[in-house]
């Protein structure tokens, strides 16, 4: 007899047995040997030098050979990293960015007094539309923000010609693309600025800490005073800056991060493929498309739920399988136009989103990290097959759902 409780938000319906006994766990990033953190931070710390001393400055220098661009200047987190680009050149008015992102790249232009303008997304690839953000454009815009949701890169060329041709500064958020190439080049290299995440979700972990790869010296230059409350030295600030720098320790766990970010990324690509070849052909699920020419790190790897043809809705596919002891998520559900800080932006008569919609309204984010192991991963898209199964001979007909 089994004494599994489902969980209290779970439906009751079908009343079986879990498809995993034990809850494991949604994220769980792999981290460098201690040993390796605590051998590049000794000294600084012996030293007491634990800010401003060289461990930050390594850092940029092997990530912006790594990405192969001129200048990496770190910073405390992606958020400040996109709040200074802004700040730092002085964008004025509208700036056009997808509504489907996560909530930090619309508060990077609020905090600088801009307004977010939501473009739509590809029904394809899920980054922003080209079209949509030409769509958007007036003569008070004067950036686009473009994110590489997951991971998956941009349409960069595309947006790059369009930025050019209105004479718009080009700003991408790379929280999740840290590893992603687009076109065989790595993301890092595209539009005035790239600025990365290594917080704990993301591919590359610093504990916190962000960083912006430009080839922009006098971005950088710029930066380095943002980072620093806008002074450069000279006790006159340049800018009105923050404390934004990136700590000598967060600096030492990028550092050792970054020999296992090649590894990660090859994982959460095995991991993906495994998902996909284990859900195709399932009535009612779709996936992410990306260019075969470009490199996706899989930071998430999402789902598409149709009820229509699933059966049975995105939010009671999530319900059955937390019952089912897996956790999931939404990423970025509700998008940031139904977001109560960001709603007043949202314009239906000028952009309706209607992509926006249908996907976050459909998202299912499954688990994926590198110690996750193919039994896991097998069994959780056998256990989206059985719950499919059940709904095809209304096992939860009975459950209320919107
Ligand atoms: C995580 C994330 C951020 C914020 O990164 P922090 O380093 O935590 O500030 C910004 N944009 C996107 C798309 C993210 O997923």
């Amino acid at each position: 007899m089994s004494t599994q409780v489902a969980h209290p938000e779970a439906p009751v319906f079908p009343i079986r047995k879990p498809a995993f006994a034990e809850r494991f766990r949604f994220i769980r990033p792999t981290l460098p040997p201690f040993e390796t953190v605590t051998d590049l931070y000794e000294k600084v710390y012996l030293d007491g030098q634990i800010t401003n001393s060289g461990l930050v400055g390594r850092f940029e220098a092997a990530a912006a050979e790594r990405l192969g661009v001129r200048e990496c200047v770190a910073v405390s987190s992606c958020t400040s990293g996109l709040m200074m680009v802004m700040r730092a050149y002085n964008l004025k008015g509208e700036v056009i960015m997808p509504s489907f992102t996560f909530f930090a790249t619309g508060h990077a232009a609020a905090w600088n007094g801009l307004t977010p303008v939501f473009a739509d997304c590809d029904p394809d690839n899920w980054t922003v539309d080209v079209a949509s953000v030409e769509s958007q454009i007036t003569e008070r815009t004067s950036a686009i923000v473009a994110v590489h949701l997951y991971g998956n890169p941009c349409r960069v060329a595309n947006l790059q010609r369009l930025a050019d041709r209105h004479g718009l500064k080009l700003i991408y958020d790379a929280a999740h693309g840290f590893g992603s190439r687009y076109q065989g080049c790595p993301v890092g290299q595209f539009g005035d600025a790239e600025i990365f995440s290594f917080s704990p979700t993301k591919l590359l972990v610093a504990g916190e800490g962000g960083l912006v790869s430009t080839n922009d010296k006098t971005l950088a230059r710029l930066l380095r005073a943002a980072r620093n409350y806008g002074d450069l030295g000279a006790y006159d600030p340049e800018l009105l800056g923050l404390n934004a720098r990136m700590s000598e320790f967060n600096a030492a766990l990028a550092l050792a991060g970054m020999n296992l970010v090649d590894r990660k990324l090859a994982r959460h690509n095995e991991i993906a493929e495994r998902y996909t070849a284990g859900l195709t052909g399932l009535p009612g699920v779709t996936f992410q498309q990306k260019d075969s020419a470009d490199i996706h790190t899989y930071k998430d790897y999402s789902i598409l739920v149709d009820p229509a043809k699933f059966g049975i809705s995105r939010d009671v596919l999530a319900r059955q399988l937390l019952a089912d002891n897996i956790e999931t998520k939404k990423y970025f559900y509700p998008p940031l136009h139904q977001q109560m800080l960001y709603a007043q932006y949202h314009k239906p008569e000028k952009c309706p989103l209607l992509q926006t919609e249908r996907i976050t309204g459909s998202v299912l984010s499954l688990p994926v990290y590198e110690s996750l192991s193919n039994e896991t991963v097998d069994g959780v898209t056998a256990a989206i097959r059985m719950v499919a199964e059940e709904a095809k001979n209304g096992a939860y007909s009975n459950v209320a759902y919107a």
